[in-house]
């Protein structure tokens, strides 16, 4: 996203990435009116609308599929958008496309990073090194644009201490997109809206379906973790690395789908390279900046996939670091610090209460203690559904765009926060 918007406003730039092929992974993922006007702006909405299914709701079911109930999301008439589900791969594949490939290195392990004094540079796992003016983390949870920077911080003792804290590990999960070879089983492939259907089984495991267009299935299973397993996990790095796992497979094989058949018959008409095995966990960094180098996304705040607010807010986190890089009138220490200043000044309040509402969506949807069943059961059973609505405007209110072009209009009914930072329309 941020390669595209700089594309927009000819700032130069590159990317280095550690994968050393472009593959599209992940499985059913939800972008709605925080973001959406983003894609508005830069006429790409249409193009996300094509690939998706509206998704009014989501249904929770016990282990022997029987109804627990259901959440009831906010649609157009409130928001002025659709809330729109499609597999993760389409919006990679989307934004991939407005990036020119010379601009993008393969095979660049970033190892660490260093101060050189009116410039910053990166040294990779293959003895290169390479410098520019600003350094931009978007290397995930385990960041080591983070890792590195942090370490020269805190050896100046300029470091919050909290930030030396690990990630809270909570799950573990695999997700992929299948295309079932008998897709007429299914009838809710053939309904115009998405149908997402959640399984709160036993001992501690969940899993989930979810139609999206062209007959395919996305999916994901699910293992809540012990305080002591997610110790264990703590030194394991999180990824999106197709890294088959047929014990986890098997576990889950024999489970029943609300919609018919089993988890196994849809897992198998997965490709096995597309299949994604990944630790959830959570934490928010104080420290986004320091210097030349500034994190953004997953590297600075890693929320829990329950509210599917993890992606809008890196791009959230793009759009107004473009906005603010946009603005910057030299590339002094002074200037740059300044535009870094604002970006955080503006991102870290909200991304912090998108945190908090990502923790308690998580534990609604996928929670399986015995606290966690219960405040599902309260949620589904007693909270009206004014008040789920409330919660819904709060997080949709907000709705950062992009400063150099004209705004999306608002066509919704709820309140929209206005835009903050300076603004300055391109000329076409
Ligand atoms: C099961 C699941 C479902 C989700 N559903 C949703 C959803 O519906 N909506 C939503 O908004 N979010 C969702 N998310 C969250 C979303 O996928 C992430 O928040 C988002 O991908 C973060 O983007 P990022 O660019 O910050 O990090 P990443 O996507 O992790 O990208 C980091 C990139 O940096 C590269 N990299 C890492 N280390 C290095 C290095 N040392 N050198 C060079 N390159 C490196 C990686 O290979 C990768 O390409 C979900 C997450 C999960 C796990």
């Amino acid at each position: 996203m941020l390669g595209t918007l700089f594309e927009r406003i000819n700032v130069p730039y590159h990317i280095f990435e550690r994968a050393t092929e472009l593959r599209s992974l992940g499985a059913a993922m939800t972008l709605g009116a925080n973001i959406l006007p983003v894609f508005e702006q830069l006429g790409l909405l249409e193009e996300i609308e094509k690939v998706s299914l509206p998704c009014p709701s989501l249904d929770f079911y016990d282990a022997n599929v029987q109804k627990l109930g259901s959440i009831t999301l906010m649609g157009k008439e409130g928001t002025g958008y659709e809330n729109l589900l499609f597999p993760r791969p389409q919006l990679y594949e989307l934004l991939r496309k407005q990036v020119p490939p010379s601009k993008i290195t393969l095979n660049k392990k970033v190892l660490a990073i260093e101060d050189i004094g009116d410039r910053v540079a990166i040294r990779c796992a293959d003895g290169t090194t390479y410098e520019g003016d600003i350094l931009i983390g978007a290397d995930g949870a385990y960041s080591a644009v983070r890792q590195s920077l942090y370490k020269q911080m805190d050896d100046k003792n300029i470091l919050p201490k909290g930030d030396l804290e690990s990630l809270a590990i909570g799950y573990v999960s695999m997700v992929g997109v299948a295309t079932p070879p008998n897709p007429e089983k299914y009838p809710q492939l053939k309904d115009k809206v998405s149908h997402f259907s959640q399984v709160l089984g036993d001992s501690m495991r969940s899993w989930t379906v979810v139609s999206v267009p062209n007959n395919q299935i996305c999916w994901g299973l699910g293992i809540q973790l012990t305080d002591a397993q997610a110790q264990d996990q703590q030194f394991r790095n999180s990824e999106w690395g197709p890294e088959a796992n047929e014990t986890m497979i098997q576990d889950f094989q024999d489970m029943p789908t609300p919609w018919g058949g089993n988890m196994g018959e849809i897992i198998r008409a997965t490709p096995k390279d597309l299949i994604s095995k990944v630790f959830l966990e959570e934490k928010i960094f104080k420290t986004w900046y320091h210097g030349r180098v500034v994190l953004i996304g997953d590297a600075c705040h890693k929320m829990l996939p329950g509210a599917g607010l993890g992606a809008v807010n890196a791009m959230h986190d793009a759009v107004v670091l473009a906005n603010c890089i946009y603005n910057i009138t030299n590339l002094g220490d002074k200037g740059i610090k300044a535009a870094f200043k604002e970006f955080y000044s503006q991102r870290y309040d909200y991304s912090y209460d998108q945190f908090k509402n990502s923790s308690a969506m998580s534990r609604t949807m996928f929670g399986q203690t015995w606290t966690e069943r219960l405040l599902r059961k309260m949620i589904l059973n007693y909270l009206s559904n004014w008040v789920q609505q409330q919660n819904f405007a709060k997080t949709l209110s907000y709705r950062p765009q992009i400063a150099w072009l004209p705004l999306a209009e608002d066509r919704g009914t709820i309140r929209v926060l206005p835009q903050t930072g300076k603004r300055g329309v391109i000329e076409k």
